[in-house]
């Protein structure tokens, strides 16, 4: 017969990230000049009462002396606590709503601020045990109740001893005095949660490592917000990738492992084993062999815009979707462009560089507005789009010239040839993607169809213009003033020269490849691409994956969500359907897409199933990939 199951959780750093008296610290010493250095003290303190170093009424008392609060500081406290309950217990709420009358919260914090906390997700007032403050009639904190079990050395066991749990009992929690409940034979298991603190004392002495609340349910098979503990989910990030990445991973719950630098094909073969998302920049080139030695990748993340160190083919036929960031940085190279012209228009370049040598040239000549004149946008993406609307909005005619048909944005008119566009612009500015057949479709020829006095700005890939066609005609007069971010050759790294025929030619601006380079953009990467991988883990999802077929999914309630990925032949959904009918499952939703190499299969089903069922899906002919998700 099942034993009823009891949970004994800690509240300090284990239901929330942080310890209660270290907040209330922050908020009764706000005014007071030493409110760091008390600080610093009550979490000393904290530190030895946790580790066992100390004897708890002692720590506790000295730790109410440096706090000094008062009853009017608790509310902004439960506010502060309630912001900082620990996201894993956040998103399980299903958990305690189920094994509510089962799960008590033994803390030798207080009940004063941990009740109205915990309440809100539902744990009942009975089954809080926990200190209580004692006031003066003024209200301040002179002292807590001696007489409460909770106050003394080695509470929590006695307090656990007064319950008699008939039943399997499951202690989760961050400190020394949780395991003395193990140690006292009052539990049967003790996890030691790590999600906000990893204390290795405690880790040794523990049962299991519970890095979140997840991890414990998965392990005793309770119900739980994710079907795999997204502590089991390993994350490499190389490159030094921005730190708002790493965070929102972590928070995600993964396991993240940092690397600065990139890694050689041998070094990631390595180190790619066990990963199941893999973040990268420019510099770490992914290639079939590393996808041959990737056992349990999801997916890969381009941290920049590019992908051309990933080898997409390899990594979709391995069912692995990888994303970038597309337009995390369209805007800042559009406000560079914007500013290049307006700069180059005025002939500033040279009246800078003039200054700087101690001369003052002051002069209209060679100096122009933009209002009135006519910007040729060649390339009309998502940055000549958008180069299009702010140009337009400060008095600039804007017409376009692209391969494909494009939607005219606002007053934009599009060319017919790219010749027409030359021929009739004041300023040029190309904005095409990096494709092989884009090399050199800017020279001799198109320069000289440029009217005279052009301005020319080049920040979309170096090998699209002909660098030495452009010195030439800025030279001989022809180009009033260029402004230069790519080029056929750059240096790999900053410790490197740069050499260029365009050094040192007037009303010239050249800079290095910094178009998409503002701490804005970095953040706007670092959180775009992050989110699509945790969408596509989470819901199966691949809007804007880069190799994958793209699919938007509606979020799983109350269903099974089984995601199938096979080689795109003629058949497979049939006999996928099959099995499901054979199995007496009913299809709640059915996604499809293709691509030339995978068909990606999404079905949600509406009952429990066998296990029989993923094992007969996994056995279909040209299965490349197959997961489960609640
Ligand atoms: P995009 O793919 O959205 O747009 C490119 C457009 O160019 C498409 O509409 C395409 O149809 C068109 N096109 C391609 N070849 C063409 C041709 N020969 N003639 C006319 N139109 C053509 O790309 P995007 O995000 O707007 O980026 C544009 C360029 O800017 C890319 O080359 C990108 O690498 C570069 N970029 C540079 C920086 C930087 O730091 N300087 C930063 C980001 C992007």
């Amino acid at each position: 017969m099942n034993q009823t199951k009891y949970f004994i959780i800690d509240f300090d750093s284990t239901f929330t990230q942080v310890e209660a008296l270290d907040v209330l610290a922050e908020i009764s010493l706000k005014d007071n000049e030493n409110q760091a250095n008390a600080i610093e003290e009550i979490k000393s303190i904290t530190d030895q009462g946790m580790d066992g170093c100390m004897s708890f009424r002692e720590s506790l008392k000295k730790r109410l002396d440096i706090v000094n609060a008062n009853q009017k500081d608790l509310p902004e406290l439960v506010d502060r606590l309630s912001k900082l309950v620990s996201p894993s217990f956040q998103r399980n709420t299903a958990f305690i709503d189920k094994y509510r009358d089962q799960i008590y919260i033994v803390s030798n914090g207080f009940k004063d601020f941990i009740v109205p906390i915990v309440s809100k997700f539902g744990i009942k007032e009975e089954n809080v045990f926990a200190n209580e403050f004692i006031y003066n009639e003024a209200g301040a904190i002179i002292g807590f109740n001696e007489e409460n079990m909770l106050s003394a050395n080695n509470g929590k066991p006695n307090q656990i001893a007064s319950l008699n749990l008939k039943g399997e009992v499951f202690v989760l929690g961050d400190g020394y005095t949780d395991y003395e409940i193990k140690k006292a034979g009052l539990a049967h298991k003790f996890y030691a949660f790590t999600e906000n603190v990893r204390r290795e004392k405690i880790l040794n002495e523990a049962d299991h490592e519970a890095p979140s609340l997840d991890e414990f349910l998965f392990s005793q098979k309770l119900e739980r917000a994710h079907s795999y503990p997204k502590n089991r989910i390993k994350a490499l990030m190389l490159e030094n990738i921005h730190e708002g990445a790493i965070q929102r991973l972590k928070n995600e719950g993964y396991q993240v492992e940092i690397y600065p630098a990139g890694m050689t094909e041998d070094e990631l073969v390595k180190a790619i084993k066990d990963v199941s998302v893999l973040g990268i920049r420019s510099k770490t080139q992914v290639t079939k062999k590393v996808l041959d030695n990737a056992k349990r990748l999801l997916s890969v993340g381009a941290f920049c815009i590019g992908t051309n160190q990933i080898d997409l083919n390899a990594a979709l036929k391995k069912g692995v979707a990888v994303f970038n960031a597309p337009f995390s940085n369209t805007r800042s190279v559009v406000e560079l462009a914007l500013a290049e012209i307006i700069m180059l228009m005025r002939n500033l370049p040279d009246k800078m560089s003039e200054m700087h040598k101690g001369k003052w040239n002051k002069s209209a000549n060679g100096s122009f507005e933009v209002r009135g004149k006519t910007l040729g946008i060649i390339g009309y993406g998502k940055i000549g789009s958008q180069l299009s609307i702010l140009a337009e909005s400060i008095g600039i005619n804007v017409q376009y010239y692209d391969l494909e048909e494009k939607l005219a944005l606002g007053n934009a008119t599009a060319c017919p040839s790219l010749e027409h566009l030359l021929k009739s612009s004041d300023i040029v500015s190309v904005h095409v993607d990096g494709r092989e057949e884009n090399k050199l479709i800017i020279g001799s020829n198109e320069f000289e169809l440029m009217k005279h006095g052009v301005v020319f700005v080049n920040l979309s890939r170096g090998h699209v213009v002909d660098v030495d066609a452009l010195a030439r005609y800025i030279e001989n007069g022809k180009i009033h003033g260029a402004s230069v971010d790519v080029f056929p050759e750059e240096p790999l790294s900053n410790d490197h020269p740069f050499q260029s025929p365009l050094m040192g030619l007037k009303n010239t601006i050249l800079t290095p490849h910094v178009g998409g380079s503002t701490l804005e953009a970095q953040e706007n990467i670092a959180d775009f691409v992050p989110s699509k991988i945790i969408e596509y883990i989470n819901t199966g999802s691949t809007t804007n994956s880069v190799n994958f077929p793209n699919i938007t999914l509606p979020t799983l309630s109350q269903a099974h969500r089984f995601i199938h990925i096979h080689k795109n032949e003629p058949g497979i959904l049939a006999e996928i359907n099959n099995i499901l009918a054979k199995h007496g499952i009913n299809i709640g939703g059915q996604y499809l897409k293709t691509n030339d190499i995978i068909g990606y299969v999404i079905t949600d089903i509406d009952k429990n199933y066998q296990e029989e069922v993923i094992k007969d899906l996994k056995l279909v002919q040209g299965t490349l990939r197959f997961r489960v998700l609640y």
